[in-house]
């Protein structure tokens, strides 16, 4: 476990924060920092075709040792962190032997992880845990993944008696800010497919997430002296409020879960001349989905007919459900259950209210569910993980490359 430990430790404290307002790859120079250790790390423990591209993608290569043909299989994940959330100077506290209370995470600022607040630590009683020191994040999201995918390798390395096909390796900037599968070369990658170990609680196993889009009212307003306007002003903040009102209220992220699907308008601005609000539509359903954004046309129409055209609509797809491009292929993910199961571990399969770089991927070409890495409470000074998890994942990446190879 100390090996995992230290592993963790060296890329946590690199800052590797991405930045969703730069337009190059990756988005900030200091990804390459964590980039160009990894490359180092790759090449020492013995893995083969290590290459970093001009985008800082990491690929490496773990050569088959079969004297016979298996599916060549893929482990991705990505080294930036949230730009939610600091991470300049990461001092990450160990705590171990967890004994279920309080853990003070910063006694000056009183910042305290509790499992008051949150459960999910209880389950973690007598474990290794690493925490924040309350002031930035801690980046297992996602470099516990990172962790566990080199450890795994290395493990494979020194165990040749382990039997295992060809495996690949990929480390992606920018996963963050949504482009982490922007540039990935899925052909270079040239796996049959692959996991991105980048969820969250242990046993997390996904394979299912949001369809996404985004979208951009603007209003064109009309200023008047409001003592003389009647029949003149047009108030871009008044037509906004009508837009939002005649959108279903009940369906927004703070009152819905599971497969219930939302709008969620996170911005907006206006005066009388001009408004403007941007939202994000989801839905796991595809036609539902569809059907949030004809109403939003509908909407708009109606809207325009009545205000003389002042509003305009801009929308854009972001990503789909990857589950259309898994069940095809359904075993890889009976692979991954059984993998866990073969540990002890019970599969946590549910539906991903949000994206992954898999779900990119997959429609790329690269069926890609997501395998837990272990960590909580992302993009924040309370995330955590426990080391067992870590450890566990570990043992999945291994179990993963074992069953492929004897795979009929
Ligand atoms: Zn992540």
């Amino acid at each position: 476990m100390q090996n995992i430990i230290d592993r963790f430790l060296s890329y946590v404290t690199i800052d590797t924060q991405s930045d969703s307002s730069s337009k190059t790859t990756p988005s900030t120079k200091k990804q390459w920092d964590l980039a160009n250790l990894l490359v180092k790390e790759l090449k020492k423990i013995g893995m083969k075709e290590v290459t970093i591209d001009n985008n800082a993608y990491i690929m490496a290569t773990l050569p088959s040792n079969l004297d016979k043909e298996v599916p060549t299989i893929g482990f991705i994940s990505h080294f930036d962190t949230s730009p939610d959330y600091s991470g300049t100077h990461v001092n990450p506290q160990i705590v171990k032997d967890y004994d279920g209370q309080d853990i003070v995470l910063n006694e000056k600022e009183n910042i305290i992880l509790s499992p008051d607040y949150f459960e999910d630590l209880l389950q973690y009683k007598g474990q290794t845990l690493i925490t924040t020191d309350g002031t930035t994040l801690l980046g297992a999201d996602d470099k516990a993944g990172i962790t566990e995918i080199i450890t795994a390798m290395e493990y494979l390395v020194q165990h040749p008696e382990i039997k295992h096909g060809k495996i690949r390796v990929g480390f992606t900037p920018d996963e963050e800010i949504g482009r982490g599968a922007h540039k990935f070369d899925v052909k270079k990658f040239g796996a049959d497919w692959a996991y991105t170990m980048d969820g969250s609680q242990i046993g997390e196993l996904e394979y299912e997430n949001f369809n996404a889009a985004s979208a951009k009212i603007t209003i064109k307003g009309k200023s008047v002296h409001p003592g003389y306007a009647k029949g003149k002003m047009v108030n871009a903040v008044g037509i906004s409020n009508e837009f939002i009102a005649l959108m279903p209220m009940e369906e927004v992220p703070e009152q819905t879960w599971r497969r219930e699907g939302f709008f969620h308008i996170h911005h907006i601005k206006g005066n009388v001349e001009h408004a403007e609000f941007e939202m994000i539509i989801r839905d796991h359903d595809r036609n539902k989905f569809e059907q949030r954004k004809v109403l939003l046309n509908k909407i708009t129409e109606q809207l325009n007919e009545k205000h003389r055209d002042c509003i305009t609509l801009e929308m854009k797809d972001q990503y789909y459900n990857m589950r259309e491009k898994i069940e095809p292929v359904f075993y890889i993910v009976e692979i991954a259950k059984k993998a866990m199961e073969s540990i002890d571990i019970k599969p946590i399969i549910k539906p991903i209210r949000g994206g992954t770089d898999g779900s990119q991927l997959s429609f790329m070409g690269l069926p890609c569910p997501n395998i837990f890495a272990g960590g909580h409470n992302f993009h924040g000074k309370y995330e955590y993980v426990p080391v067992e998890s870590m450890q566990k994942a570990v043992e999945v990446i291994v179990k993963i490359c074992e069953l492929v190879a004897i795979k009929k």
